[in-house]
């Protein structure tokens, strides 16, 4: 068997999936006349609470689209140490925009408005430079699919809005932390200027981000998403997948969720020092591997042999991602091996 736990963005188009494309409407979006791209980008605006909408090919665009809009060159947006826009975007911000970021840390990636406002300098004057918008990632990729809890974004909101300051949600994930917390997408759009939603992850699109926003960021993204050169024509064939997803696969996330606390129990009963359960919300296992003897890529490969792929993302962390593709039967599997391979590994200490 192969179970492919490195990521939520290897799921590949189911049947359904692909007929839907086949048969969309389409027409050529860079004239805003693909019907599919114009009722995707209508519908997710409308889900968030926002005006309008941009659909680009990838997360990292919709990041930057939407830092864009909030933080002008030599300006500077504050976000976690381990966020995806500052760690894995290949300093995107700084290449594209002239943006400088500074970072905050926080363990799991969980947000603490206090510790975020505290760095954050206003209106620095002529000497320093002057933040002008924060980002926050829910759920927090690197920090284990962890999600923001609701009142450190409204403290949040509160005091970014006090200091005269824009936020930006990266919600790649936000689809996992609104089934795992209840909240519901248009309180989460409440708190945000711009926002970043990828449908290529859990939902199990081939492609496909948008950014939502105002109108008038809307409408300026555009010309900036055409000048990165990534202006579609008949883009409503990959739409199509992004509304099928929303239509059938939102639904099932859940089911990630529940195999990622199963993988998680499982490691854990191997060692308790490896995950702790209820660190778990969504569908993503971080495995800190500093209390075995072997670094987190010789314990990739050694489940390799036996056909699970995961992330070696740090020396010692190793990540698991459970997604579309991933049935009970690959779970439990993929549950064994990793379990075996990391009591072998713990016996040969
Ligand atoms: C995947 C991801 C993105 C966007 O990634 P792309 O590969 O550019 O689509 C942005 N933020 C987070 C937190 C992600 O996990």
């Amino acid at each position: 068997m192969r179970v492919d736990l490195r990521s939520d963005t290897v799921t590949v188009p189911s049947q359904a999936m692909r007929e839907v494309m086949a048969l969309a409407p389409v027409g050529d979006d860079v004239y805003g006349e693909d019907p599919t791209v114009n009722s995707l980008e209508e519908r997710v605006a409308a889900m968030f609470g926002k005006e309008s909408a941009v659909f680009t090919p990838s997360g990292s665009l919709a990041n930057q689209l939407g830092i864009r809009m909030l933080v002008s060159p030599g300006e500077e947006l504050i976000s976690e140490t381990n966020s995806h826009i500052v760690r894995a975007e290949l300093g995107a911000a700084a290449v594209f925009s002239g943006i400088t970021t500074r970072t905050w840390p926080a363990a799991r990636g969980l947000l603490n408005a206090a510790d975020a406002l505290a760095i954050a300098r206003p209106d620095s004057g002529p000497y320093l430079v002057s933040t002008t918008a924060i980002a926050v990632e829910n759920t927090h990729n690197f920090g284990g699919g962890t999600v923001q809890p609701l009142n450190e974004i409204q403290d949040l909101y509160k005091g970014a809005k006090e200091m005269g300051l824009s936020l930006h949600l990266d919600g790649a994930r936000i689809w996992n932390a609104h089934i795992a917390s209840g909240v519901a997408f248009a309180e989460y759009g409440k708190y945000f200027d711009t926002i970043s939603v990828c449908l290529s992850k859990g939902l199990g699109a081939p492609i496909g981000s948008l950014m939502l926003s105002t109108k008038t960021n809307i409408t300026k993204a555009r010309v900036w998403r055409k000048r990165y050169g990534s202006g579609m024509r008949q883009v409503g064939i990959i739409a199509a997948a992004g509304h099928y997803a929303l239509d059938t696969n939102l639904s099932l996330l859940h089911h990630d969720h529940r195999r990622a606390q199963f993988l998680a129990q499982r490691c854990n009963s191997v060692s308790p020092t490896l995950v702790d359960p209820a660190h778990v919300d969504t569908n993503i296992v971080g495995l800190d591997l500093t209390a075995l003897p072997i670094s987190a890529a010789e314990f990739a490969a050694m489940v390799k042999t036996e056909g699970v792929l995961i992330s070696a993302l740090g020396p010692k962390f190793a990540r698991l991602v459970t997604h579309l593709d991933i049935d009970d039967a690959a779970m439990e599997y993929a549950a064994e091996v990793l379990a075996g391979a990391l009591e072998r590994a713990l016996m040969a200490k």
